[in-house]
């Protein structure tokens, strides 16, 4: 698979028309059994959905997935909707479903928002009320388990993933490398956004402490979450295949939480 080679001072893809996205989202989850919520109204309308399993076991893995922070990046709001739709969420897991966190964004193909904010940097100082109201409501759930930002990255020449992994638990990352490569392109050059890379992992060594702007990642990795990983798609690929990694990724980590629930 080539890049495009359309994609060189930003993104020049596809688009989507979000609300209709959005719209395919809440009927496919209210259909499976989501209890959905707005989180925000429109027209920054932020969606929460959230599902249970049944209660068999004394701890039911909890996960966290969210995207569309950026409206240049089609791929995760679609990659969303095909996992609702398709409904084969591995057992046994509670979750809670982020499928876009900035729709004006994606009403202009825009990595901020309509005031010019990147969403993905406001979760320290938080001047929009996007992110306000979305902390909100993330500070009002439990703990997660796992945590997945999914994201495309225009630049890229292929898949890759940040882990934030502090208690060095066992890693899911080279797993959803194995899968998505059957997908997609994963880029295994050495350094990637100017940090470390091996074979399409980052694990970057930052403490947010020392960082003044917070993406949504370092939230979760300090309030919510002990294992997070953002995943990247590459967006100067078809989108098919982004949204088949993005996909692949998500099924890839939750079956490996599911399955190391099921045999512990
Ligand atoms: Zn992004």
């Amino acid at each position: 698979m080539q890049r495009l080679g359309k994609n060189l001072r930003g993104y020049a893809g596809e688009t989507i028309d979000i609300d209709a996205v959005l719209r395919d989202c809440v009927a496919a989850a209210r259909f499976h059994g989501w209890a959905t919520e707005e989180i925000h109204p429109a027209p920054e309308l932020i969606l929460g959905f959230t599902r249970h399993a049944s209660r068999l076991r004394h701890h039911t893995p909890r996960i966290y997935i969210s995207t569309g922070i950026h409206g240049d990046e089609p791929a995760g709001p679609l990659a969303l909707r095909q996992l609702l739709r398709e409904n084969a969420w591995p057992a046994g897991l509670d979750l809670w479903l982020c499928p876009c966190l900035n729709p004006t964004g994606f009403a202009v193909n825009r990595r901020e928002n309509r005031e010019g904010h990147d969403l993905n940097r406001q979760y320290l100082a938080t001047e929009a009320e996007e992110t306000v109201a979305h902390i909100a409501w993330l500070s009002r759930q439990p703990s997660f388990d796992l945590c997945l930002c999914l994201h495309e990255d225009w630049e890229s020449d292929g898949f890759y993933v940040y882990e934030q992994n502090p208690d060095h638990q066992p890693s899911l990352a080279e797993a959803m490398i194995a899968r998505v490569g059957e997908v997609c392109p994963i880029d295994r050059s050495e350094v990637i956004e100017g940090r470390p890379a091996r074979n399409g992992i980052i694990r970057p060594n930052i403490d947010p402490r020392t960082r003044p702007q917070w993406p949504e990642a370092f939230f979760l990795i300090m309030h919510k979450t002990r294992l997070s990983y953002t995943v990247e798609a590459p967006s100067d690929f078809p989108l098919a295949a982004r949204v088949a990694a993005l996909t692949a990724a998500v099924n890839t980590a939750l079956e490996s939480i599911s399955r190391r629930h099921c045999a512990s």
